[in-house]
């Protein structure tokens, strides 16, 4: 029996999706998805921004079961904490490395992050929200890096700096996690990080030697 008949136009939209993946992609990963059923083995984790503009799946074309995805508010990894609390993020970070041994963490930040819109207003008094705010005060440390440069000259080059600014942090924050610095440190994984744009849909990849965001090549 199908209830759609009283269903919100949300719901209808979500069915409706649903229906065009299981004619779609369900049918033409259908073995996949049943070689899956049991186990997943990916080589990838994403840690990404949970805006909807910036989904690492349709980004990187990935095939179910590819990458391991966590996403947040400006895709932030707190640092290693043995406090109590719900760690969500350092628990993702945890099961990737220990369980599942991925290869590689990427972190991909974008443009207009409202994560990081937020952080920039916290610092000029105006923090957002009752979670938000506390949430992106993890990015401080990248804030007042970039709010200390006397090179960004307005708002637009303050919110791009700290957009990558937050990567870098991200980044850096996984190497306090034991679990992380050893397997980085045995050859066993790499980070990286990355920055999309969304209005040209491109994917800027960060050079850890030279610290600098340069273009992926489209292809196309
Ligand atoms: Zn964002």
């Amino acid at each position: 029996m199908t209830k759609s008949s009283s269903a919100t136009p949300e719901q209808h939209r979500l069915y409706k999706g649903y229906k065009r993946f299981r004619k779609g992609r369900y049918q033409e990963a259908k073995e996949l998805y049943n070689q899956l059923g049991d186990q997943q083995d990916p080589d990838i984790m994403i840690i990404g921004c949970a805006d909807s503009r910036a989904d690492p799946a349709l980004i990187f074309d990935t095939a179910p079961g590819e990458i391991f995805v966590v996403r947040n508010v400006a895709a932030l990894v707190p640092p290693y904490e043995t406090s109590g609390g719900y760690h969500g993020v350092s628990a993702a970070v945890e099961f990737a490395v220990t369980h599942l041994k991925v290869k590689m963490i990427l972190v991909m930040g974008h443009g207009g992050c409202g994560g990081v819109k937020a952080s920039l207003s916290a610092a000029n008094d105006k923090p957002i929200g009752q979670f938000i705010a506390p949430w992106v005060e993890m990015a401080s440390e990248a804030r007042d890096e970039v709010l200390a440069d006397p090179n960004l000259k307005n708002a637009d080059d303050r919110q791009l700096a700290l957009e990558r600014g937050v990567v870098r942090q991200s980044m850096t924050n996984l190497m306090t996690f034991p679990f992380v610095k050893e397997a980085v440190e045995r050859g066993d994984l790499d980070i990286d990080g990355a920055w999309f744009a969304i209005g040209p849909g491109q994917l800027h990849w960060l050079d850890k030697v030279n610290d600098d965001f340069w273009l992926v090549d489209p292809g196309v």
